[in-house]
């Protein structure tokens, strides 16, 4: 079987969590907890890193701290892992959900912006729904599959309507804009190390923030907000959302083989790019001249999906569509969706990533493309 995308493990992994074992330190506090944030901080370019448990705690959080309410809304794109629009959900705010750009598949700023000239209103620096009169608090442009939107447009509309943003970078680990790391345009950026990732340690995540305070604040709520260092007094509701030293040690490790991982990345995406070339009816995701983009998860869209699904599938290489549209869940079919085209729908019915682990062969990646060419014979 040709896996979508697991982990490679081929680094310090096993000697940096035997170090943990050797040492007795295995749990919520320990070198490697600090050693893994400093990395990302470094790798990123932020001031400050804060491990938690997982990517979707760190946009919980990060949501919290950024100001966002119950009764708020926050704007996000269609298209995304449901994590980022339960996050929004955990803090009691509405998703507004954004359309995507058919092209770069991330959220359509032109539509956004036509949406906020037409929907929201400003006043004494608050930006408020004029329909729902519901304060929009911030905007979560989320980048799909580690490519990323135009970010100095997304923030002047950010900055006009007074939204705070926090990206969820889960996917991006690696992918810049203009040079500048993803997650460290906004008040905070979020990262995911879970399985499928770019980089592993099994289950974990990272807030990222150039704000001192707030990235106190974040260790503070993070670890269930103990005020002493001795005595058990907490000063507010506090979550356990911490990322044990164990994880933090495989993370380490991990980061390590970063960029031999977008590397490899790069290479994947080169070979399939070639290697589809000749098929009219396949369409990659567009980057913007700005972005280099990490290559995740190598994805196409194409009208034979479902052929393409039934007949990889059946010669055991994994594929996989892309998310149901946040619209089209039924916890979300109320939310507001912002959409001329149904853009969200058209990719839903047409993407298919395809196998693109670090540690794919080259003779697999042919396969793939041979397999995905018999289909068009
Ligand atoms: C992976 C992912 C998350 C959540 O990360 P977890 O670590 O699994 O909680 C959030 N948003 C997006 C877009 C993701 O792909």
């Amino acid at each position: 079987m040709i896996p979508l995308s697991v982990p490679n493990l081929a680094g310090n992994e096993w000697k940096y969590i035997k170090d943990c074992l050797d040492t007795n330190w295995v749990s919520s506090v320990g070198s490697y907890v600090d050693r893994f944030e400093q990395s990302l901080a470094e790798y990123t370019g932020a001031g400050y890193a804060v491990s938690t448990s997982n990517g979707t705690a760190a946009l919980h959080i990060s949501l919290m701290l950024a100001g966002v309410e119950a009764g708020d809304h926050v704007i996000l794109p269609n298209i995304t892992f449901i994590a980022s629009a339960n996050s929004v959900k955990y803090v009691n705010a509405d998703p507004v959900f954004v359309d995507i750009d058919k092209e770069t598949w991330q959220m359509d700023l032109e539509l956004l912006e036509k949406y906020m000239e037409q929907h929201a209103v400003v006043s004494e620096g608050k930006c408020t729904h004029k329909q729902t009169g519901k304060p929009i608090r911030a905007i979560m442009p989320v980048h799909v599959l580690g490519n990323m939107c135009d970010m100095d447009r997304l923030l002047a509309i950010a900055e006009m309507y007074h939204m705070a943003v926090i990206e969820d970078s889960t996917e991006s680990l690696g992918s810049r804009y203009k040079g500048k790391h993803s997650g460290t345009f906004g008040t905070f950026g979020c990262f995911s190390f879970n399985g499928n990732k770019i980089i592993t340690t099994g289950g974990g995540g990272m807030i990222v923030t150039n704000d001192e305070q707030l990235a106190r604040k974040a260790k503070h709520l993070t670890t269930q907000a103990k005020s002493d260092p001795f005595e058990y007094v907490h000063d507010e509701i506090g979550y356990n959302y911490r990322l044990v030293n164990l994880l933090a040690a495989m993370g380490l490790a991990q980061m390590e083989l970063l960029p031999s991982f977008l590397q490899r990345k790069q290479e994947i995406a080169d070979m399939y790019t070639s290697g589809l070339s000749g098929i009219t009816d396949i369409h990659l995701q567009k980057e913007n001249a700005d972005v280099t983009p990490n290559h995740w998860l190598f994805t196409v869209r194409c009208s034979r999906q479902k052929e393409l699904i039934a007949h990889l599938t059946k010669n055991s290489i994994q594929v996989r569509p892309l998310w149901v549209p946040m619209n089209q869940l039924k916890m979300f079919r109320d939310s507001i969706f912002v959409s001329e085209h149904n853009e969200s729908d058209k990719i839903y019915q047409s993407a298919l990533s395809l196998p693109c682990s670090t540690g794919i062969t080259n003779a697999e990646i042919e396969e793939v493309i041979t397999r995905i060419k018999e289909v068009y014979a």
